[in-house]
């Protein structure tokens, strides 16, 4: 039985290397770049103007300027050279041309005919975007680490860049064991309940940016989940089974993992939900057995799977985890650390009704854990706590 503390430290430290993949920009949303990014272009490529206006050869003792021409966003400027005194009419994004040294917008300008005058002084600059003031060719647009976000997909795709090469983020599967699971929408026979460990699961691996692409349940007897495991090494990289890992007459995933050569890494940690929790690794894969208690499942996803799949996708550590204050006192026992469903209510935390490892209704309405560390027994109202913020 290991601590909190060193699960998660062993969770970190005994992931497999990454790997990395070039991937069109299109499918590159939420990965981390694995290595600088390279601008083959200027960004603007061009001086480029910021105003509907005009482009004009500025000079103080000038108060009226001739209109030579037009350029429009995507036009070309090559013919204009502008002269002191002449000025084109000009519109947002359009290049400036030769010889301008600022933009006017068209509010601030009176116009007769071929002419225009100022309604006050413009300085030198005004309204030009310099080229290259964003990112210069050979420069480095994105760092290895990076994240692409919706906003970063634009600004690579305004360079350019179709393809990316980024961290390949490990595939899931699942397998829930139990003789009493029952599929939801069918009849519900005494003494058995409806599966909802690996929809709740699939779901919060895609909420977290990760694909599931084997989802299945097995029997309890040893036989059936020996070869459903098996049978998943092949297709996934991290594999999540959910219950059967505890001390009961009818628990067969230890003796199974064993017997296929699954290397235990942890097996039993100091901590409420999720005590029966085992960690291993079989060449390149991690296998998280989970507990079957839907809630004590959850919660050792986010604190323990989550960071191994952020990790392993070039994220430096799983959930954000922020200083609360805890709203009500809270008390327990010494000897296991908890992690507490709660509320987070602005820079306060409310620790919820109902903490039980089968409770998924009070998770269902909670947006953080609280930890309470092992052997903290009594925390006064007011004490600041450690919460991982949910997804
Ligand atoms: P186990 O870890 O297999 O001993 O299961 C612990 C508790 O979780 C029992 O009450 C199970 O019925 C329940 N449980 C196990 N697997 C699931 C599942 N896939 N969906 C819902 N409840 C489950
Ligand atoms: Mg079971």
């Amino acid at each position: 039985m290991v601590s909190v503390e060193e699960a998660i430290r062993l969770v970190k430290t005994n992931l497999p290397n990454s790997t990395y993949e070039l991937i069109y920009l299109s499918s590159a949303l939420n990965k981390v770049l694995s290595k600088d990014l390279i601008s083959k272009i200027n960004m603007p490529p061009f001086h480029q103007s910021s105003m509907d206006g005009y482009a004009v050869n500025l000079s103080a003792d000038i108060k009226s300027y001739k209109l030579v021409g037009e350029i429009a966003a995507g036009g070309s400027a090559s013919e204009f050279d502008l002269k002191q005194g002449e000025a084109v009419r000009i519109f947002t994004g359009a290049k400036v041309p030769k010889g301008a040294n600022a933009v006017i917008q068209q509010e601030l300008v009176y116009s007769k005919e071929k002419t225009i005058a100022f309604k006050e002084t413009v300085p030198a600059g005004k309204n030009i975007r310099l080229k290259g003031e964003q990112t210069t060719i050979g420069q480095i647009a994105m760092n290895k680490g990076d994240r692409i976000t919706p906003a970063a997909i634009g600004f690579l795709a305004g360079l350019g860049i179709t393809e990316v090469e980024v961290f390949k983020k490990p595939k899931l599967s699942i397998l829930a064991t139990g003789d009493e699971l029952v599929s939801p929408g069918d009849l519900l026979p005494e003494g058995k309940i409806y599966e909802s460990n690996t929809i709740m699961l699939s779901s919060a691996i895609k909420h977290s940016g990760y694909e599931c692409v084997k989802s299945s349940t097995v029997e309890d007897t040893y036989d059936a989940t020996k070869s459903a495991i098996e049978a998943l090494l092949s297709s996934s990289d991290v594999i999540l089974i959910s219950g059967g890992i505890s001390v009961g007459d009818y628990d067969f995933v230890g003796h199974a993992l064993k017997e296929i050569g699954v290397k235990e890494i942890f097996y039993k940690v100091k901590q409420k939900p999720g005590k029966p929790l085992f960690f291993g690794s079989y060449n390149d894969k991690l296998l998280f057995a989970l507990p079957g208690n839907p809630a004590a499942a959850l919660s050792c996803f986010y604190i323990y799977v989550l960071t191994a799949l952020e990790i392993m996708s070039g994220k430096s550590d799983g959930l954000e985890i922020t200083q609360l204050k805890l709203i009500e006192e809270y008390s327990k026992k010494g000897g296991r650390a908890q992690f507490l469903k709660a509320k987070i209510e602005g820079e306060r935390v409310r620790v919820l009704e109902g903490q039980s490892s089968s409770m998924l209704h009070t998770f269902s309405g909670a947006n953080g854990l609280v930890y309470v560390p092992e052997n903290t027994t009594v925390l006064e109202a007011g004490n600041t706590v450690s919460v991982y913020k949910l997804p």
